[in-house]
């Protein structure tokens, strides 16, 4: 009896041996996987090639012509057949290095083929390796629809005999069968009401067309399909987890939270701030545990947000630790975070890789026994002997610069997991990021606090260097402050900083002392130096700081309103516009200048255009992905949503829009899909199982 989760094995044109070589290169296992391997592109099959009129590139194109000889050659590097293949209008060789002696027994000279393949043109002649062929009154006979399915293949499918023609071949084989096999699995009033293709019909579409219109409608219908069961199994997930995962309550919000608020706050909080931090209240008042993203632009304030954070959790009598991707970083949260704190008996203190043995043991101690309140560092708190008496709030900030293996070892420190708030600056659109990490909660602050003038970002090309140091100069006049950032990509560290030290030299001449000073900060330079550094510029000692990107995230200095960015064709989007962040602090207008060599790539082209175009991280966030794709968000890669079969969460993003709307009416109204109506989703949600996400392996 066949079903769908028949083994392929078993199918006609199959056997153990295929078998095997499609599980192993396409995940092809069942029926209904090679029933869902789904073409990625389709040929018009009504349309022939002239040999005299072929296109000049290795382009797939379909010829009909005759056979009028067939040789075998022996040359050094092998053996291999050749085939004189004729229309009206030309010739041209098909060749074959492997293979050959089943297909040559096979040919017949001089009746009319169609051929279809990839062109080589080789010195003004063309030919092409490995058609697939078929006599014309076969082909009449085989595929009525005019569109020809293309595959994904790989190297050793097509080595193994396993062709287009082969797949397209089982594919109608499984069609054949039909039945059961082509059941349909969205409930009738979705199909009802989004007007979408029954199964049967797109399945059979989106392998064999019919018509243009037939394939857009197939795969919009196979499309939607795909992202409501993936978007219903990450909110189910999503539930599981809060009811699961029990977490610390903080009932209370303490004396050290209002005291901070009555006396101590330093401005007042933007209603996106009172907002998100009212979310994180609720989630830390639960009892379950919390684990929110917060999005946030660059300067818009996520620093005090984890604050309130931290203080609702010493309010309750557990401890905090906030973690920064970098030292500098650290220090920087640390100071703020003192001077929030002054007065306040709330103990807090920095590890870094650079702490002195003598303060850890110190540190390690008041972590044990509870002295310790606030933890603030790098990675050095996950390491294995930092151990808290009872941490109850991780504050991750930039999670992107973290690995997930890192972020688990938190977990282990306490029999229940501490309230986890992860932070980022590089935000993604909303509905992606509930995508991507659809069993977290997010947050997003999507206001400024008040004042701030836009920045002002302009593109100059390294001939008009001079113009910009006459500006920095005037700025610097003004009592402004400039930063310079040089790429710095690590393989080719050593010509980066080379390029680092030609300019700090050309500055200097440009720039020279006493009148001007410069600090300069890079990635050699020992921790104590960098402080020192990053600190005389803070006090407004020096008036350029040249750095690597070490000063990338984070770092706050508001009478800084300068930032060139040297080589900005070398810089990815986000961190062009998190550099830009780095000014546009204080109430003085802010620049921002991209300095670039003349010749841009259409893709750096884009970059600069956009980051002149918008000061807005969304939208900067969108332009990136389109260019780099979802796969590229650091930290997503192994986001089992990216590896749908048919639908792209970037491209498709409207239909996901719609898709999550529908998975979350359908649950609100059914929660647990016991309506019989909802049956024929419960069945087919296992089918829909992606490989989990990053923050499920976490939980
Ligand atoms: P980011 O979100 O990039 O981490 P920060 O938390 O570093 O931003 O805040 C950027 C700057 O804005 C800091 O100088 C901070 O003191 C200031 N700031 C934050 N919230 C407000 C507010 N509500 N009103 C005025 N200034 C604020
Ligand atoms: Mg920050």
């Amino acid at each position: 009896m066949n079903s769908k989760q028949t083994s392929i094995e078993y199918l006609k044109g199959v056997g153990p041996e295929r078998a095997r070589i499609l599980k192993e290169e396409l995940k092809i296992a069942t029926f209904d996987d090679l029933l869902h391997f789904f073409p990625n592109r389709y040929i018009d099959r009504s349309q022939f090639h002239l040999i005299n009129e072929l296109p000049k590139n290795n382009s797939e194109v379909q010829i009909k012509g005759k056979i009028t000889g067939i040789e075998i050659l022996t040359q050094k590097k092998g053996k291999r057949m050749v085939a004189r293949f004729e229309d009206k209008y030309g010739k041209m060789d098909l060749i074959w290095f492997r293979g050959y002696k089943w297909i040559r027994e096979n040919l017949k000279l001089n009746q009319s083929y169609i051929i279809f393949g990839r062109l080589n043109w080789f010195k003004g002649y063309v030919s092409m390796p490995h058609p697939e062929m078929e006599l014309e009154i076969n082909f009449k006979k085989s595929i009525k629809k005019s569109f020809y399915p293309i595959y994904p293949s790989t190297e050793k499918l097509i080595r193994s005999g396993i062709s287009q023609k082969v797949i397209q071949k089982l594919v109608l084989n499984l069609i054949e069968i039909g039945g059961n096999l082509f059941s349909e699995t969205l409930p009738k009033y979705v199909l009802d009401f989004y007007k979408l293709l029954d199964k049967s019909d797109a399945l059979k579409e989106i392998h064999f067309p019919s018509s243009q219109k037939k394939l857009s409608r197939a795969q919009i219908r196979l499309k939607f399909e795909e992202l409501t069961y993936t978007q219903l199994q990450l909110i189910l997930k999503n539930q599981q987890r809060k009811r699961k995962i029990k977490g610390f309550l903080f009932s209370e919000i303490g004396s050290p939270l209002n005291n901070f608020y009555n006396h101590k706050l330093p401005y007042r909080l933007t209603s996106a701030q009172k907002r998100v931090i009212r979310e994180i209240r609720e989630d830390m008042g639960s009892g379950r545990q919390m684990n929110r993203l917060l999005q946030g632009d660059v300067g818009s304030g996520k620093t005090i947000v984890g604050l309130f954070a931290i203080l609702i959790a010493i309010g309750n009598n557990y401890q905090a630790c906030f973690v920064a991707p970098t030292e500098i970083l650290a220090q920087q949260h640390f100071a703020s975070l003192q001077v929030l704190l002054s007065d306040s008996p709330v103990k807090l203190n920095l590890l870094t890789g650079s702490t002195k043995l003598k303060d850890r043991k110190i540190i390690n101690q008041e972590l044990e026994n509870g002295t310790l309140s606030i933890l603030i560092g790098t990675h050095a708190i996950f390491e294995e002997n930092v151990r808290f008496k009872n941490l109850g709030l991780a504050i991750i900030d930039e999670q992107h610069r973290f690995g997930v293996a890192q972020r688990a070892k938190l977990w282990s420190k306490n029999s229940i997991p501490p309230h986890i708030l992860v932070m980022t600056a590089t935000p993604i659109p909303r509905t992606l990021a509930m995508s991507l990490y659809g069993d977290l909660d997010v947050s997003l602050i999507d206001e400024m606090p008040p004042g701030r003038k836009p920045i002002k970002t302009m593109h100059r090309f390294d001939n008009n260097r001079l113009k910009v140091f006459q500006f920095i100069k005037e700025k610097i006049d003004e009592g402004q402050q400039i930063y310079i950032v040089y790429p710095l990509i690590e393989e080719s560290e050593k010509l980066d900083f080379k390029d680092l030290m030609d300019g700090y030299d050309s500055l200097s001449r440009s720039f020279p002392i006493p009148k001007y000073q410069i600090s300069i900060v890079h990635g050699k330079m020992k921790a104590v130096d960098k402080a020192y550094e990053m600190k005389r510029f803070e006090e407004g000692k020096t008036q350029i700081m040249i750095a690597t990107t070490v000063i990338e995230v984070g770092v706050n200095i508001p009478n800084a309103s300068v930032m060139i960015i040297e080589s900005a064709e070398r810089f990815g989007l986000s961190q062009l516009h998190q550099l830009r962040g780095r000014v546009g602090r204080g109430n003085k207008q802010s620049f921002c200048i991209l300095m670039t060599g003349s010749n841009l790539s259409d893709d750096s082209k884009i970059r600069i255009q956009t980051m002149v175009k918008t000061n807005n991280g969304f939208e900067i966030a969108e332009a990136d992905l389109k260019l780099r794709g979802p796969g590229n968000i650091l930290g997503t890669q192994q986001s089992g949503i990216l590896r749908m079969k048919i639908a792209d969460i970037v491209k498709d993003s409207k239909l996901l829009k719609i898709a999550r709307e529908l998975a979350k009416e359908i649950l609100k109204k059914d929660p647990k899909l016991e309506n019989s109506e909802n049956q024929i989703i419960k069945r087919n949600l296992s089918n829909f199982q992606n490989e989990s996400n990053i923050w499920n392996l976490i939980s």
